[in-house]
């Protein structure tokens, strides 16, 4: 198969290098157009992230000679789709949001789709919120959402916060068995990779937690309702539960987001064991399509009392799954439980494949 060649915005960031590392062997996408800020523009991709790679060397051997273009003139990108280098773009771009916002319809404009990992699109009506197992058919909107705008080729599909990946597809999960969750209280415990590089002063990460990440409580609360929400006329209507109190921390790890939740569920109400066998048998569209970045199983019950942890539960099946444990009844709500995934892929560069992988398969792209 002829690989589709793709742009990345954003490409020197730590999102951005992420996209570049799980692309470097993709069956579907091969980099062919990087772009970051004016500073990296001109430059070749190995000199603009000199000193400031995540990855190991390997990783950046065929994209080191990749000139750097501005992500803000899509004039180049419009030039890169002509010349077959660029049929869609991820978007992992770090700079206002109402510069993301006109910039990524700049390029859907020009016909160039974007798949976005920034926020600024998660609450334009039209625009999919996507977590390809939870709910895969938002991307239906993409033909209203042209229609609305008078765009033939491009479209916008963001991802949510990686923040809720990893409670967000057992609830679907639950959700899908018949059992209504009405209240959700969640703690998350958030990696340092999260705030972008080089993000929160060692000084005030090392041997310490911050009990606060800007913006982060909002999104956790409301993105959950716009994906468990249902496309209705020209626009994603949002679900009115469960209703979510959130508390996000900064804490001392590199990757990987653990989120302690206790949930509610309405008058039906699961054991502990259909709990573990219907998030144990949980599969969606993106298995059954069998798709490149899609785990085997989307959610990994562990037994042990000290699971999931970072360390060693971020990189279950290409760090795609997302890991959940110590699960049990709750004294004030229903069940709780702790969940974990991995920010930089799940919840970002890797879920950003996904779905890019979901809309190809759906003829979107
Ligand atoms: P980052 O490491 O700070 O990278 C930011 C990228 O944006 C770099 O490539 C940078 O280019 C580029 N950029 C900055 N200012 C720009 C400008 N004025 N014009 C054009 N490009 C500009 O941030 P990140 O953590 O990768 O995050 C990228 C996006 O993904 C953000 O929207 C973030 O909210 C979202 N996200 C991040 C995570 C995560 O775990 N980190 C998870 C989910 C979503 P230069 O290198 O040239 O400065």
């Amino acid at each position: 198969m002829t690989k589709i060649p793709v742009g990345v915005l954003g490409a020197t960031g730590i999102v951005g290098q992420q996209y570049i590392a799980l692309l470097a062997d993709h069956p579907w996408f091969e980099v062919r157009y990087a772009a970051a800020s004016p500073r990296s523009a001109g430059k070749k991709y190995a000199e603009a992230t000199a000193g400031r790679r995540h990855f190991a060397d390997h990783v950046y051997t065929n994209i080191g000679d990749l000139v750097v273009r501005d992500a803000n003139d899509v004039s180049q990108a419009i030039a890169a789709a002509k010349a077959g280098d660029c049929a869609f773009v991820f978007s992992a771009l770090d700079m206002g949001k109402d510069e993301i916002r006109s910039l990524e319809e700049a390029y859907a404009a020009a016909g160039i789709p974007v798949v976005s990992n920034a926020s600024a699109h998660r609450w334009t009506a039209d625009v999919p919120m996507l977590i390809a197992e939870v709910n895969p058919d938002h991307a239906d909107i993409i033909p209203i959402q042209r229609k609305n705008r008078g765009w033939d080729k491009g479209f916008i599909a963001v991802k949510p916060n990686c923040s809720i990946q990893s409670y967000m597809t057992p609830i679907r999960a639950l959700l899908n068995a018949g059992y209504e969750v009405t209240r959700l209280m969640v703690t998350t415990l958030q990696a340092v990779s999260g705030a972008g590089y080089p993000g929160v002063p060692s000084l005030d990460i090392i041997d310490n937690i911050v009990p606060y990440i800007g913006g982060e409580e909002e999104k956790s609360e409301r993105e959950p309702l716009k994906i468990l929400g249902e496309v209705k006329g020209n626009a994603i209507e949002s679900a009115s539960l469960p209703r979510i109190s959130a508390f996000c921390n900064r804490t001392p790890v590199t990757d990987g987001h653990i989120a302690c939740i206790s949930l509610e569920f309405g008058a039906k109400k699961p054991s502990i064991e259909e709990v573990k066998g219907i998030w144990t048998a949980f599969t969606a569209l993106p298995q059954e399509l069998d798709l490149p970045m899609a785990p085997k199983r989307p959610i990994i019950v562990r037994e042990e009392a000290d699971r999931p942890q970072p360390r060693k539960d971020r990189d279950a099946d290409k760090a795609m799954a997302v890991s959940v444990g110590r699960i049990r009844p709750c004294n004030v709500f229903d069940l709780r439980f702790v969940g974990l995934s991995h920010n930089t892929v799940r919840g970002a560069a890797g879920g950003g494949i996904l779905n890019a992988e979901l809309l190809k398969a759906k003829g979107y792209l």
